[in-house]
């Protein structure tokens, strides 16, 4: 499992340093790689758009 960014990312980059394993990717719309997350929710903390989630 792994938390997911959805199409809504505005690419503000505030997600990326929060990350422990450092699984976020910038880019027009910012991508975890399921991979390495390992679902701390840190990144889903300070999203202020609210756009990344845990997968179903
Ligand atoms: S849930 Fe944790 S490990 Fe996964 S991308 Fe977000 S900050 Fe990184
Ligand atoms: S904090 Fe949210 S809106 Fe900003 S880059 Fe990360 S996922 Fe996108």
């Amino acid at each position: 499992m792994a938390y997911i960014i959805n199409d809504d990312c505005i690419a503000c980059g505030t997600c990326i340093d929060e990350c422990p394993t450092a699984s976020i990717t910038e880019g027009e719309i910012y991508v975890i790689s399921p991979e390495t997350c390992i679902d701390c929710g840190a990144c889903a903390d300070v999203c202020p758009t609210g756009v990344i989630a845990p997968a179903e």
